[in-house]
C-alpha cells in the first residue's frame, strides 16, 4: 500500500467504554498504535463518537436538538480524555470544535488545522458538526473532505460492512471489499447515509474494522487488515 500522508481515524464512543466507564487499557492501546503512525510522520486527525456517554433521548420527553447538544458535548469529553492519553504517549495534540468552548478547545478552521498538521500535532475534532440531527460520522466525512485526507480509518464496534444488520440477522454476510456507490445504493447502515453520500461525491476511500479486535488500528494499514475496504472506483 502506498505511504499515506494524512489519515482520519474515527473511533466509536461505544468501543471506548467498559462497564459504564472508560476502558483505560483499550485507550492506551489505541494511543500506542497511533503513535507508530505518528512516528512515521503521518498526519493524523481523530473524530470520536459519544455513544458511551449519551445514547439519545430516554425517559422524559426531551427536545431532539437539546438531546443532540448533550451528545455533542459527550464527544468533547471523550476527545479531552483520549487526547490526554495521546499526549502521555508522546504526541502533540490539539482539540478543535465548531463552536467556542472557553479556553479548553480551539475553533476549527481549515487553515489552523493545516498549520497544526505541519507542526506535528494530532488533531481531535470534538463537538460534532455543531448542529443537531447530524452524527459524528457526518463530521468524519466533512473533515476528511475539507482536509483532503488520503484515507479514513473507521474503527467501529462492528468488524466491517455487512449485507444486513448482523445483530438482527445471524446469516448476515460481511464484505471484504465494497464500493461506496454500493454502500449508498443498498443503504448499508455501517455509517450513516448522509456521511456515505458525502464520501461518494468526494471520493475518499475508507477502511472499516472493529476497534475491539487486537491491534486493529495497526493492522488496518497492513496485510493483516480483515475489516471491509470501501473503495471509490
Ligand atoms: N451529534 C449531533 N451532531 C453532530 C454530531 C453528533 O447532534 O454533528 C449528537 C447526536 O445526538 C449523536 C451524538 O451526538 O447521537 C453522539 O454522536 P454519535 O451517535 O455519532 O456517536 P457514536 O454512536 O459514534 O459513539
Amino acid at each position: 500500500m502506498k505511504e499515506l500522508k494524512r489519515v482520519l481515524l474515527k473511533l466509536s464512543g461505544e468501543a471506548l467504554a467498559e462497564n459504564g466507564s472508560y476502558n483505560e487499557a483499550e485507550i492506551k492501546r489505541i494511543a500506542e498504535q497511533v503513535k507508530e503512525l505518528y512516528d512515521k510522520g503521518t498526519q493524523i486527525c481523530i473524530v470520536i463518537g459519544g455513544g458511551n456517554i449519551w445514547r439519545g433521548r430516554t425517559g422524559i420527553e426531551i427536545d431532539r436538538p437539546k438531546s443532540d447538544s448533550i451528545g455533542m458535548l459527550a464527544t468533547l469529553m471523550n476527545c479531552i480524555y483520549v487526547s490526554e492519553f495521546f499526549r502521555y504517549a508522546g504526541m502533540k495534540t490539539a482539540i478543535m470544535t465548531p463552536f467556542v468552548c472557553g479556553n479548553f478547545t480551539e475553533l476549527f478552521s481549515k487553515d489552523l488545522a493545516n498549520k497544526y498538521f505541519e507542526e506535528g500535532k494530532v488533531l481531535f475534532f470534538a463537538g460534532g458538526t455543531g448542529h443537531p440531527y447530524f452524527t459524528t460520522d457526518t463530521l468524519m466525512s466533512l473533515r476528511a473532505i475539507e482536509l483532503n485526507v488520503d484515507m479514513i480509518l473507521a474503527a467501529k464496534a462492528i468488524d466491517g460492512v455487512y449485507d444486513k444488520d448482523p445483530k438482527k440477522h445471524p446469516d448476515a454476510v460481511k464484505y471484504d471489499r465494497i464500493s461506496i456507490e454500493e454502500v449508498v445504493e443498498k443503504k448499508l447502515g455501517v455509517i450513516d447515509l448522509f456521511a456515505s453520500c458525502l464520501l461518494l461525491e468526494n471520493k475518499i476511500p475508507m477502511r472499516i474494522f472493529s476497534l475491539t479486535e487486537k491491534d486493529s488500528i495497526r493492522n488496518s494499514l497492513s496485510e493483516q487488515f480483515n475489516g471491509t475496504e470501501v473503495t471509490i472506483d
